[in-house]
């Protein structure tokens, strides 16, 4: 790597919510700056005011400190090449445009719309190799290559609206390497002269994002694959500006597939199949309609980091559990893959339940108190940790406690019928009466103590475990549900247990 200042850009466009693909890319330009010590840049490009929608910047920015990607400069905290927001950096593209247009790289073009349609008509009709504006045609439209210079002024001068296009080379070959792809070639013939400068005043993504790039002295554009086709035209308007020496290196990174790995991941996926694939809950302003997010959805910040760093990057080892700085650590885009890459939201649930395991109870507990205040439960955070301790092995996230837990808070008011068919005998309310009689006579409600009682039932009555747990479960949570009925009736304590017995044995019939 040259020896230059590492300094990297996320651009997003504020044209809707971030899916997951924009803020792995995020990710990966942040653990490339902190790897390098380098610098982190966000830039809002939101040259295309047509696409631009409410509340789309706000997002990015909530979802990116969800995350815990931090920016060193940007949109919103400034920094010494800013504005970091392109509408607001307006004024100074046209200039760059018209460098082009005076080297001979770009020329303004004036056709309508009608005339547009008609040459894309034209061109079909004649199944030509190159069906846009290019080198093929560019000599038979109204632009400045067939205007002279007094009809050009003159159409300036009087209003007429015009664009300024990029003059493609004819039939060259533009060679580039990416640093995930490796070397590309690529024809101009297969290219188009790309609009640079709108009519309505403001350059089109290319030339900002160019001429951005090259003043906020960006070093490493890491993007994703669907920009890889306008690498040679960029590659191009770095030579045209005589930059060539301050291009950055690129990286295109891979796509993110849909979980059978058959085309892009998108929102319709999400939705058919029950998971989110924005950060956080998006509602779009126009329609109202509502997008689930990672965030809403229970996941823990550190987990969807995981996960994205996985969906294109692997360290080569088996360690799958990585937290941020750990992430900065081995992270390097040499390991990044240059196919698709899956997205597994079985494998997703899994990490954040390794996240969830690994969290105190106190923690869980504190996160759980909110889910049993909004039901109107008020308990302890001594006896909720205990509960979360019981019951986190068997959770992916802390929505998934109360249907774990819920016994806990509330006797079952209803009972299993597979589960009495099951498990409810003729002797069963004698081994149950037996039990509830040693329960009554305990001093200390202990897991010893009523191991203890449980052992010597099933010696009196001369049974197995099951004729008793089976039942007793039955009785204290309703169903077959739940950790170890010991535990359960230590946590539930002697009167709660006792009563749920008794209410059991008079309302279970077989
Ligand atoms: N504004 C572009 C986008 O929305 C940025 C592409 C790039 O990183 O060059 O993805």
């Amino acid at each position: 790597m040259s020896q230059k200042e590492v300094r990297v850009r996320f651009a997003p466009s504020p044209t809707g919510p971030l899916h997951i693909g924009g803020v792995r890319t995020a990710l990966y330009n942040y653990l490339f700056a902190k790897k390098h010590n380098g610098s982190m840049v966000l830039r809002i490009e939101d040259t295309d005011q047509n696409r631009f929608v409410q509340g789309a910047e706000d997002y990015v920015l909530e979802s990116l400190n969800w995350c815990g990607i931090e920016f060193d400069e940007g949109v919103h905290k400034g920094g010494p090449y800013g504005p970091y927001k392109q509408s607001e950096r307006k004024e100074l593209y046209k200039g760059y445009a018209e460098k082009l247009i005076e080297s001979g790289d770009a020329y303004y073009a004036f056709d309508t719309t009608e005339e547009l349609e008609s040459l894309r008509k034209k061109l079909e009709t004649k199944k030509a190799a190159n069906t846009s504006y290019s080198s093929f045609c560019r000599m038979e439209m109204v632009n400045s290559l067939t205007l002279n210079d007094q009809e050009v002024q003159l159409k300036i001068d009087s209003g007429v609206p015009y664009v300024i296009r990029f003059k493609m080379p004819e039939n060259k070959e533009v060679r580039f390497t990416d640093i995930i792809r490796g070397d590309v070639v690529v024809n101009t013939s297969t290219l188009d002269d790309k609009v640079l400068f709108k009519s309505d005043g403001m350059p089109t993504y290319h030339l900002a994002n160019i001429v951005d790039d090259y003043l906020m002295k960006i070093s490493h554009v890491i993007r994703g694959e669907e920009w890889l086709p306008s690498l040679p035209l960029h590659v191009l308007l770095y030579k045209a500006f005589g930059w060539e020496n301050k291009m950055p290196q690129f990286a295109h990174m891979p796509l993110t597939l849909k979980p059978d790995g058959k085309g892009k991941l998108s929102k319709r996926d999400g939705d058919r199949l029950g998971f989110p694939v924005f950060p956080l809950e998006w509602k779009n302003p126009q329609s109202g309609e509502m997008s689930s997010g990672f965030r809403e959805s229970g996941y823990f910040p550190e987990a969807f980091i995981n996960i994205l760093a996985f969906l294109g990057w692997n360290p080569g080892t088996e360690q799958e559990i990585f937290s941020m700085d750990e992430l900065i650590q081995a992270f390097s885009l040499e390991r990044v893959g240059k196919a698709g890459s899956r997205f597994d939201p079985e494998k997703a649930k899994w990490y954040n339940h390794q996240y969830l395991i690994k969290k105190s109870n106190e923690e869980l507990t504190q996160l759980y108190q909110p889910i049993l205040k909004e039901k109107d439960i008020v308990c302890s955070d001594e006896y909720v940790s205990s509960i979360v301790g019981l019951i986190k092995e068997r959770a992916n996230f802390v929505t998934d406690f109360w249907e774990q837990s819920f016994f806990f808070f509330e006797a079952p008011v209803e009972y299993d019928a597979k589960m009495i068919k099951k498990g409810w005998k003729e002797n069963t309310t004698e081994i149950l009466n037996a039990f509830l009689s040693k329960s009554e006579g305990l001093e200390k409600y202990t897991f010893n103590n009523l191991e203890i009682a449980v052992k010597s039932v099933l010696e009196e009555k001369e049974t197995g475990m099951g004729q008793l747990m089976m039942p007793l479960r039955l009785v204290l949570v309703g169903s077959g549900k739940g950790p170890g009925v010991i535990e359960i009736m230590e946590l539930l304590g002697k009167e709660e247990v006792n009563n749920r017995i008794r209410t059991g044995i008079s309302n279970i019939k077989i």
